[in-house]
């Protein structure tokens, strides 16, 4: 009895004695969410400022998640909302120069701003990993610093275009006037961006390539928003109807926004259809899918792009080149890590989470 006693008792402190000591080590290792300060020197993780467009954006709400997690023990990353103003991002990069931290990570307001960006950055010697929205090939030829985190716009578009073809072969009713074309509307990510240019045109291409006619009823900006993309598609079908056979979407969350003024307009009920296609895979867009209110997708790797981005940065962060070998990812041209997209239908869900 006395010793069940002792032994209980001797475990309550040794219980004790681990928690407390688990709070010293805490306590002593709290530089890790610090960001600020000196530069890195020692065993200390590199410090990465990384600047987002804005944080109001769900594929990158993805990518800054998926970065967090890749820096683990990896990085220290300084995150920051540039609250989509190129003014804003700008200062931000100052503060980091400032800060002097030991790589950057900015996802352009302005694309087209990125020399500026670059400027700084060699100033300071800070080498930049941009990541989502890529700067013309002169200004990425401005410095040996600078790098590329993406994906091939084109193959975005193409795959989704193939997507409107393969429902257009399997449902010869989807050709609602009998006319044998594809009359279709077209919501625009923001306009300037690589992948809202390249998706509205490769998609279209992808439709024509296999064969069929097509007719533009209406085309317009919904600025990758999902509020915009409802309000777009309910003019869209005030001013054309059911002459709409097909919803092509530069994202997943203006595709969801159609989806959304269609039902108001008695879509996806009582046989009442319409194809919808998105990019990027969001997990309401998967739950769509799931729904049958969403024809299909085309994942754009988050979580990948996240990763290599923080990869790419660590490596510059510590003075060395990026390679395949201590990145885990091709780098091509000796500046650009390209992230593959892929076909997500009802059928391949699990590909996309
Ligand atoms: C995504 C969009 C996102 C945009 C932000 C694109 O690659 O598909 O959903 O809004 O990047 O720059
Ligand atoms: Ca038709």
């Amino acid at each position: 009895m006395k010793k069940a006693w002792m032994t209980l008792l001797l475990t309550a402190f040794m219980v004790a004695a681990a928690g407390c000591s688990g709070g010293g080590d805490s306590a002593g290792g709290s530089t890790g969410t610090d960001a600020g300060g000196q530069a890195a020197g020692g065993t200390e993780t590199p410090k990465i400022g990384v600047a987002i467009y804005k944080f109001d954006d769900t594929f990158m709400t993805g990518v800054r998640n998926a970065m967090t997690a890749a820096a683990e023990g990896k990085a220290t990353l300084d995150i920051v909302d540039s609250q989509n103003a190129q003014p804003t991002q700008n200062e931000k990069v100052d503060l980091f120069v400032s800060k002097k931290y030991n790589a950057m990570a900015v996802n352009p307001v302005d694309r087209t701003a990125a020399g500026v960006i670059i400027d700084k950055a060699k100033a300071a010697s800070i080498p930049v990993v941009f990541l989502n929205r890529e700067p013309v090939a002169e200004d990425m030829n401005k410095w040996d610093k600078v790098y590329y985190v993406g994906a091939k716009a084109e193959e975005s578009g193409t795959i989704s275009g193939q997507l409107i073809v393969d429902y257009w072969k399997a449902h010869p009713e989807a050709d609602k006037n009998g006319d044998g074309k594809l009359q279709y509307v077209m919501l625009k990510g923001e306009p300037g961006h690589q992948d809202a240019e390249l998706r509205t045109k490769y998609s279209v291409q992808a439709i024509q390539d296999a064969g069929i006619e097509v007719e533009a009823l209406a085309e317009d900006t919904a600025m990758w928003d999902r509020v915009k993309g409802q309000e777009k598609m309910q003019a869209f079908l005030a001013s054309h109807g059911d002459k709409i056979e097909a919803v092509l979407a530069n994202n997943d969350d203006m595709a969801l926004g159609a989806i959304e003024a269609l039902k108001a307009a008695g879509y996806f009920k009582d046989g009442k259809t319409m194809p919808v296609v998105g990019v990027d895979a969001t997990a309401p867009a998967i739950q769509a899918l799931q729904d049958g209110t969403m024809l299909g997708t085309v994942l754009n790797d988050a979580k990948n792009q996240g990763a290599a981005t923080v990869a790419l940065a660590s490596v510059l962060a510590k003075g060395e080149t990026p390679t395949k070998e201590n990145t885990g990812y091709d780098i091509t041209d000796g500046k650009y890590v390209w992230i593959a997209y892929k076909k997500i239908t009802k059928d391949n869900i699990a590909d996309a989470q």
